[in-house]
């Protein structure tokens, strides 16, 4: 019989700092977000694949197609393609392709250019079915934003 109470007590005090716990963190701040209805700003600090950057000033890329990016990324994930231009110093760039399934996103790319013509993309979404859509041209990306 004392056994038979002593069982009863254990399972409602239980119940009881269980419920306590439960009670405590409905009243507490929520953290979390109901992604992906809503989403969180991402850090400014975030490494998405590459783009180029917009000039704002000429509304285009700053890139000279001076290769330095293709030559120095270990996972020759990237394609620069640049031709001679009337009026245009050095190469014009004619397309410029990340191969984002191989990427490491080390940052030598960014590091390398010249002309700060790269940044990290602040992507975190990216899903796909085939690895084609892994395979970036960054100049039309550049061109649709
Ligand atoms: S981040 Fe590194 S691996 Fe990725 S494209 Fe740039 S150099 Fe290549
Ligand atoms: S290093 Fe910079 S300027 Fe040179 S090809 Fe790459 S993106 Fe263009």
């Amino acid at each position: 019989m004392n056994e038979y109470f002593s069982d009863l007590f254990s399972g409602a005090k239980s119940l009881l700092v269980g419920l306590s716990v439960t009670i405590r963190e409905m009243f507490k701040p929520v953290v979390t977000v109901q992604y992906p209805r809503e989403k969180l700003e991402i850090t400014p600090n975030f490494r998405g694949h590459t783009e180029l950057v917009k000039d704002p000033e000429t509304g285009t890329h700053k890139c000279i197609s001076c290769m330095m990016c293709q030559k120095e990324c270990p996972s020759d994930c990237i394609r620069v393609k640049g031709e001679k231009r009337e009026g245009v110093k050095g190469l014009a760039l004619v397309s410029y392709s990340l191969d984002f399934t191989k990427c490491s996103l080390c940052g030598t790319c960014v590091e390398v250019c010249p002309t700060a013509a790269l940044e990290y993309s602040q992507e975190y979404e990216l899903a796909g079915y085939s690895s084609d859509e892994f395979r970036f041209d960054l100049l039309k990306r550049l061109e649709e934003r």
